[in-house]
């Protein structure tokens, strides 16, 4: 079992009568250039990127958790980074085998891979789809050079649908990452930009408020923003506009065709388990008596060659009774239509009665909804959502 610098081992806590599906993160931690509003564990790639040496280092991690997972499959897998698209698609192919040898997938498996434009070549797409990748996730951001240029992003509008039309080509089922509340933008660009993400017909968007987060250059150089209330608005304005589209709104930032759902994050959101493989990846697994995070090696040099060795893991921690109720409304809060009642039982191992008062207290303040079968957040806690999460804090 993987070494680990940190472990608050408190099992026998909990008691889980069945264990959540179990999904499968791969993170790829390089992209051309770091966006100034990025805060995700991201590096500029300098000269060629050491795919085989990283790709080895992910499947010896792989083999060092199988021991946490056996018996169970793989619900769904997601490359996410960085710049997944990066890696050339005889990696993925090679990395899909290598974990498909390991642990049960089954043939219907959702695998998703993160692409931006700028990285889009039109057989590079094509292998990706035999190499049995079979959702795509696009971070267009905007179809409006001036904001691209803005957020520093490396892909001009023409090259964002140059890519649009690449993944069509191979793939049904395509997510488009959108932003709004960029700088200097009016609410009619905003629009404009859902606008033509819809007209794209595209089964999923993602449409992200920017927002300036600690340890990244726009936090230190802010850049100016619509206002509050515009900001506000032009949220307001997106969900009605993509309503009318006919997709449903499932998730702060999640939009969806019927029936289109990512099946990847509806699983972190329902308190699922995943298994985090990659530089600085994070993971969460059940055991039948106790609940475990996971952190690895965040710089990708670190983490090839601790991975090799099963010392990948720099944080591995218990979580605590008292701190499930909130990690597990963290998730499930952020879902418009929230989760059944029994879920909370299910997924944490603790009775209902344990979050009774801060569910009298969120209903009384009108920022949740329940009855016997759900709990949601209402619309007023889907606005407040960091005032309705309080409540649930040990
Ligand atoms: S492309 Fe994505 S992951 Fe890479 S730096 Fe930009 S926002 Fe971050």
């Amino acid at each position: 079992m993987p070494d680990a610098k940190v472990a608050l081992a408190r099992p026998g806590e909990i008691r889980l009568e069945a264990l959540p599906p179990l999904s499968l993160y791969v993170h790829m931690p390089w992209c051309v250039r770091k966006c100034p509003y990025c805060d995700f564990n991201s590096h500029e790639q300098k000269g060629d990127l050491p795919e085989d040496a990283y790709c080895a280092a992910l499947v010896a991690d792989l083999e060092h958790a199988l021991p946490w997972v056996w018996g169970r499959r793989v619900h769904s897998i997601f490359f996410g980074g960085g710049t997944p698209s990066l890696f050339s698609a005889r990696s993925i192919d090679r990395l899909l085998s290598d974990i498909r040898s390991r642990i049960p997938v089954p043939a219907d498996t959702e695998v998703t891979l993160e692409a931006n434009p700028g990285t889009f070549e039109a057989q590079k797409f094509r292998d990706f789809r035999a190499a049995g990748v079979n959702r795509l996730s696009i971070g267009i951001q905007s179809f409006n050079d001036a904001h691209l240029k803005a957020l520093g992003r490396i892909h001009g509008a023409d090259e964002a649908r140059r890519a649009i039309e690449i993944a069509q080509k191979n793939f049904d089922n395509i997510n488009l990452d959108l932003m709004y509340g960029l700088p200097a933008q009016t609410i009619a660009q905003a629009l404009d930009d859902i606008g033509e993400g819809i007209r794209w017909g595209t089964a999923h968007l993602s449409a992200y408020q920017l927002t300036l987060e600690p340890n990244t250059v726009f936090y230190s150089h802010p850049p100016k923003l619509p206002a509050h209330d515009a900001a506000a608005e032009m949220q307001e304005r997106v969900e009605e506009l993509l309503a009318a589209a006919g997709f449903g709104h499932y998730e702060t930032s999640a939009f969806a065709q019927p029936g289109r759902r990512s099946r990847h994050n509806l699983n972190y959101w329902q308190f699922g388990d995943y298994l985090g493989l990659g530089a600085g990846a994070h993971g969460k697994i059940s055991f039948p008596d106790r609940i475990e995070r996971h952190a690895r090696a965040k710089q990708p040099r670190e983490y090839m060659a601790m991975a090799p060795q099963g010392r990948s893991i720099v944080e591995h921690r218990v979580v605590g009774r008292a701190d499930l109720p909130f990690e597990f409304m963290l998730n499930a809060l952020r879902l418009v239509d929230g989760v059944p009642v029994a879920l909370f039982r299910e997924r944490t191992g603790l009775e209902i009665a344990a979050i009774e008062p801060a569910l009298a207290r969120a209903e009384a303040l009108g920022l949740l909804e329940r009855d016997w079968r759900a709990m949601r957040p209402s619309a007023k806690g889907q606005r407040f959502l960091n005032e309705l999460l309080e409540l649930f804090l040990p």
